[in-house]
C-alpha cells in the first residue's frame, strides 16, 4: 500500500548558486517501510525531507499523499505536515517552552485539537518516551538525553503516519543511541513508516529494509541493502 510518493520532484533554493538541490526525483513509499537514506553532505537529503512534509514545495513535480497530489494551499500543506513528522538533528536547540508539557503541546495545539485531546496526546507521547516525570520541568535544564526524548515526543504528539529522522545517528553518545534504538523498535511494532538519513552505513545495512542513495540531488540507487552493497 503506497502512502507517499514524489513524482519528478525538482527543487532549487532561491539563493542557490549551485543550481538544483534536487533534480527529477521520483520515489514511492509504502506503509510500514523502513527506509535509510544515505549520500554525502549536500546530496539533497534534507531538501527531500522538507519537500515530503510541505515545509518546501516542489519547483517542478509533485508530492502525492495517499493518491492525491498535494497542492500549495496552506490547508493542504498543514495537513501534509500533520501526516509526515520530521525529527531534526538540531531540534534540541529549538526548544523554547518553559515546561516539557508545554513544549510537547505546541504541535497538537497547532492542529487546533480540542484541549482534552491535546492533553491526552501529550501524556501519551511523554509515556511513550518514558519522560512523564519530566512534564513540569524546564526543558532548558534537562540532560542531553532527556532533551532528545522531548524532541521525539514533540513529533509523536502529532501522531504522524510517516516519521522521518534527519541524521539521528550523527555523533550519538551511547545514551542517545540507546534511546533511538528503543524508539525505532517501538515505532516498528506499531506499524509506523520510517525514513532515516544517516552516514552510518553499518546502521543502514542492519536496520533498513530499503536503501535510497542520493548523490548531487538525484537518487542513484534504490533497493534492498544487500543488493546495493553487493560488489559484483
Ligand atoms: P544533505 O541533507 O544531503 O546534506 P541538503 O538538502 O542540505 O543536502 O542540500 C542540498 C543542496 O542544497 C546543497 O547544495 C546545499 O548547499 C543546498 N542548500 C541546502 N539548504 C539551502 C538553503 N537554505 N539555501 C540555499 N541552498 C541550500
Ligand atoms: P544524559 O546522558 O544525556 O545525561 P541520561 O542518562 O540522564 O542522559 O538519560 C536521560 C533520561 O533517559 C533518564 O531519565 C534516563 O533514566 C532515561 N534513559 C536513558 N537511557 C534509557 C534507555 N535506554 N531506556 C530507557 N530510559 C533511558
Amino acid at each position: 500500500e503506497i502512502i507517499l510518493e514524489v513524482s519528478h520532484l525538482t527543487y532549487s533554493y532561491e539563493n542557490a548558486h549551485e543550481g538544483e538541490a534536487l533534480h527529477d526525483v521520483s520515489v514511492s513509499v509504502s506503509k510500514r517501510e523502513k527506509i535509510a537514506i544515505i549520500g554525502s553532505n549536500g546530496a539533497g537529503k534534507s531538501t527531500f525531507f522538507l519537500n515530503l512534509n510541505g515545509v518546501l514545495t516542489p519547483r517542478e513535480g509533485a508530492v502525492i499523499y495517499r493518491g492525491k497530489p498535494v497542492g500549495r494551499g496552506k490547508k493542504e500543506l498543514n495537513s501534509l505536515r500533520k501526516n509526515v513528522g520530521i525529527v531534526f538533528q538540531e531540534a534540541d536547540n529549538q526548544i523554547i517552552a518553559s515546561t516539557v508539557f508545554q513544549e510537547v503541546s505546541f504541535g497538537p495545539m497547532n492542529l487546533k485539537l480540542p484541549r482534552e485531546e491535546v492533553t491526552e496526546r501529550v501524556e501519551q507521547a511523554l509515556a511513550y518516551m518514558n519522560i512523564e516525570s519530566l512534564k513540569d520541568r524546564a526543558p532548558h535544564y534537562l540532560s542531553g538525553g532527556e532533551k532528545k526524548r522531548v524532541t521525539i515526543a514533540d513529533i509523536l504528539a502529532m501522531k504522524p503516519e510517516i516519521i522521518i529522522f534527519d541524521e539521528p545517528t550523527a555523533s550519538l553518545d551511547p545514551v542517545n543511541a540507546a534511546i533511538l534504538e528503543e524508539v525505532l523498535e517501538k515505532l516498528e511494532k506499531e506499524g509506523s513508516t520510517i525514513l532515516i538519513s544517516t552516514h552510518d552505513i553499518d546502521f543502514a545495512y542492519r536496520w533498513a529494509g530499503r536503501l535510497l542513495v542520493f548523490a548531487d540531488g538525484e537518487i542513484i540507487a534504490d533497493g534492498a541493502p544487500v543488493d546495493i552493497f553487493r560488489n559484483d
